[in-house]
């Protein structure tokens, strides 16, 4: 691993405990939280990160096998991202949209370079939601039909047309922004909603139940269908065979967009560049985020088709952000494919989850019985836990949170997700690394046996 850039603030904070109690003070005073009550949080302060680790301020220490909210992929402080974001705000920190950027556009070449083939171009944001709220516009726009699709167990961002996208509870008090979405079941085999007994049944039932919906929504009304292709917060559901090709083909019937979300799944996680790429699909718009810089500098965007591209070729796209393709975020953002090709990230991800990953999973999911089962690819897992495993009752409740307080008692930072430890750590994470924290889950997971 390279040499980390130490920043002074954090070197006198670290080891401080008046200053973690000043830094939880003025958070407890004036920062308003996210998706809390404000009055029943208690945040992590932390002082300092250094590839898969993190320290608060009294130099406890913690594995990140969450890469933050998945967004880590090339860990905390890397010096390549930390490098060519201070060279580029040395040289030029900051340039409207409407103006040609060298960062901007080699960031884009790039994306299109790895993208489907007859991708175009990239249109920038600050991060998912919006990469979401802006593909859902082209698509409408394209097909000049107002309907969107989206299933239920997604998560598409917290804006108005992204959290109405959204299909689970975060989407419940938020009511109906957008009223063009309409939502649908994929596959999930553990909980079929088709009373499935096959991966490859469960696909085609989800598919028939896809089509009923076109057929009954109207297809001619239909400008999208929106979906993670390895859904992420709600359980990392890896598409069955069969099931995204018969997306596709639903979608060439009826003349509708296919919008891949990929600001979890892409660069990377998944063991390929973008999770699609290994369904042998081709989607018309894809949105990123998250990993196309490690959220360094807030970025995200959309992919998008010659097709979709041609439509805004003679008429204008209404739509735009100040800080749309930021140079620092771009900056950032040309370094992550430099260093991806460096230090052989895909590869390296592939043969980490095929050898140490998988293994592993498979090993703790038959030795415990609060574990139902395990499923994922790449860097991005999930042990779904149960209070029962013959009525797959999930565990919830004190079972559940003390399995948590059990990871991060032994100094690993899970990806907590309802009844779910999920795994998704950075993805240049070491081998040792990896076994202790598949370790750490081993023995936090006796913990949840122990309610059984
Ligand atoms: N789409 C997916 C699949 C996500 O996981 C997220 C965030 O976690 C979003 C969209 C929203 O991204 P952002 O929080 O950058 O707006």
């Amino acid at each position: 691993m390279a040499d980390y850039i130490d920043l002074d603030g954090a070197e006198q904070a670290f080891g401080d405990t008046d200053a973690q109690r000043a830094v939880r003070e003025n958070d407890r005073n004036f920062v308003f939280h996210s998706w809390s009550a404000q009055g029943q949080i208690n945040p992590l302060p932390v002082a300092k990160g250094e590839g898969v680790r993190f320290w608060d301020y009294d130099g406890t220490e913690y594995l990140d096998f969450s890469s933050q909210l998945v967004n880590l992929n090339l860990g905390h402080q890397h010096p390549g991202l930390v490098r060519a974001i201070q060279e580029q705000a040395g040289r030029m920190a900051t340039i409207q949209p409407a103006m040609a950027n060298d960062v901007r556009g080699e960031l884009a070449k790039r994306i299109v370079e790895k993208s489907f083939d007859g991708a175009r171009s990239v249109f920038f944001t600050n991060g998912g939601a919006e990469a979401n709220e802006y593909a859902v516009r082209m698509a409408r726009h394209h097909t000049g039909r107002q309907k969107v699709l989206a299933r239920f167990r997604s998560y598409h961002g917290s804006t108005a047309t992204a959290i109405t996208l959204t299909g689970e509870a975060r989407r419940w008090p938020n009511g109906t922004p957008d009223a063009g979405v309409v939502h649908f079941f994929g596959p999930y085999q553990y909980r079929s909603e088709f009373y499935s007994e096959s991966p490859e049944q469960e696909a085609e039932r989800a598919l028939t139940h896809l089509e009923h919906t076109i057929q009954l929504e109207g297809p001619n009304t239909i400008a999208a269908i929106i979906l993670e292709t390895v859904t992420g917060t709600n359980g990392i559901f890896v598409p069955p065979p069969g099931y995204l090709t018969g997306v596709r083909e639903l979608c060439d019937r009826y003349g509708i967009v296919l919008i891949c979300d990929e600001v979890m799944a892409g660069f990377g996680r998944t063991g390929e560049w973008f999770a699609y790429q290994g369904f042998d699909v081709k989607p018309d718009l894809v949105t990123f985020a998250k990993g196309v810089n490690s959220g360094y500098v807030p970025l995200g965007g959309v992919v998008i088709s010659d097709e979709i591209h041609n439509t805004f070729v003679d008429k204008a796209f209404p739509g735009g952000l100040t800080y749309s393709g930021h140079p620092l975020a771009c900056a950032a953002g040309v370094a992550t494919f430099d260093i991806f090709e460096e230090e052989g990230i895909i590869e390296r991800v592939r043969d980490l989850a095929a050898r140490v990953i998988e293994p592993r999973l498979r090993e703790i999911t038959a030795k415990h019985k609060s574990v139902g089962e395990y499923r994922g690819t790449g860097m991005f897992w999930a042990l779904e836990l149960v209070a029962n495993r013959d009525s797959r009752e999930p565990l919830a409740g004190d079972a559940y949170n003390a399995v948590i307080a059990a990871c991060k008692n032994a100094g690993l930072w899970p990806f907590a997700a309802g009844n779910r430890l999920q795994i998704a750590p950075p993805l240049v994470i070491s081998e040792e690394d990896l076994v202790r924290g598949l370790e750490i889950i081993d023995a936090a997971l006796d913990v949840a046996d122990s309610y059984y």
